[in-house]
């Protein structure tokens, strides 16, 4: 079956029909074939619009440098939460572990949120606040049961706008596929993804938010409708050295352009991950290696280092829980600054519905 996308289904809905309530699509149905006209977008409405927001923030002490303030903190376009319309599941053994590891993605419902169930009987919110390591992958944690290498199914998540899923997880971490989205993204293909009638909020920056230090930095800064991403890497004394790569993501262009770039590691950081335990799983099946006069293999793309650097910063800034507009730049992007900027947005975030919550209760 064919994927439907979000994005392009959002496109048709213009803002001169914003007010235009029956565009509100009321009969929930899986995406598919002739279903792409169907609108998951039913409504542009921007609150925040009709209150000024025009001069808030312009003083500079937030870092603004006292420019005029972009429209916002709001909590900007409305549009209709999604899940997957069935449960799917993959196996395939971890990267860092070598486990059997088995992922079973199963519907869930609006405001459920993506929340990993490993076999403890935990669950674990797909959050920034539940990152409880970032080293070589992004691992959510609470009360004691975690589950690793987190990113590229995060990613897919994102990119394919599916909101609400309940990731049971048997083993230490996801499969780690053939070391790309790839697998996820045809997965979420079998899936489906489903419309549930409930609002699904877009979130808009209203400032620049920061994270990182000298040597790997994010900063997200209002901008555009949807995500846009530029990143930059550098890898020094490798055939790696500048890579760098701008894209407005779409389904299609993370399908196609991101999706399918292959984890990797430096020939120079082999020995160093297997003495600390990490990469067990790690093989040309799932990745490959950079050094100073080329790869191990055969790339997919000639830039897939820098393209899999992207697909690890979606997935990492989808912690952040919310969908959000605007242009993420990272130079040099670890998962522990991508980490830390999502836990950032997500204040951010949280800081504007606050404030919208308080301006409402003073109407
Ligand atoms: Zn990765």
């Amino acid at each position: 079956m064919r994927l439907n996308f979000v994005a392009p289904a959002r496109r048709l809905v213009s803002r001169k029909f914003a007010s235009t309530a029956n565009l509100l699509a009321t009969t929930p149905r899986p995406f598919g074939g002739a279903a792409f006209l169907y609108t998951a977008h039913a409504r542009c409405y921007n609150p925040a619009r009709k209150r000024s927001f025009r001069g808030r923030d312009t003083d500079g002490a937030d870092g603004s440098g006292g420019f005029p303030a972009a429209p916002g903190p709001d909590m900007g376009r409305y549009a209709q939460q999604t899940t997957i319309a069935r449960p799917v599941i993959k196996t395939g053994i971890g990267l860092h572990t070598g486990a059997r590891c088995i992922v079973s993605l199963q519907p869930a419902e609006a405001n459920a949120g993506v929340v990993f169930a490993p076999e403890s009987g935990v669950t674990i919110p797909a959050t920034a606040d539940h990152v409880v390591d970032t080293q070589r992958g992004t691992t959510l944690g609470a009360n004691g049961s975690t589950v690793g290498c987190v990113e590229h199914l995060m990613a897919a998540l994102y990119a394919f706008g599916v909101d609400n899923v309940r990731v049971e997880v048997s083993g230490p971490e996801a499969p780690a596929c053939d070391g790309s989205a790839r697998e996820w993204v045809e997965l979420l293909k079998e899936a489906g993804v489903l419309p549930l009638g409930a609002g699904r909020r877009v979130a808009r920056l209203g400032k620049v938010v920061w994270a990182g230090d000298e040597s790997s930095s994010a900063v997200a800064a209002p901008g555009g409708s949807g995500l846009a991403l530029a990143v930059a890497v550098r890898f020094e004394g490798t055939v790696a050295d500048r890579q760098s790569l701008w894209l407005r993501l779409t389904p299609r262009r993370f399908a196609k352009q991101i999706a399918p770039a292959r984890t990797f590691a430096l020939d120079r950081e082999l020995k160093g991950l297997q003495e600390m335990g990490l990469a067990k799983g790690g093989s040309g099946e799932n990745a490959f290696s950079v050094g100073p006069e080329g790869y191990s293999g055969v790339l997919r793309f000639q830039d897939e280092v820098v393209r899999h650097k992207a697909l690890d910063l979606i997935g990492d800034l989808a912690l952040c829980g919310r969908r959000f507009d605007g242009l993420v730049v990272a130079v040099r992007p670890s998962h522990r600054t991508n980490v830390e900027l999502a836990r950032a947005l997500r204040a951010h975030f949280e800081s504007a519905i606050a404030q919208e919550e308080a301006a409402r209760s003073l109407r």
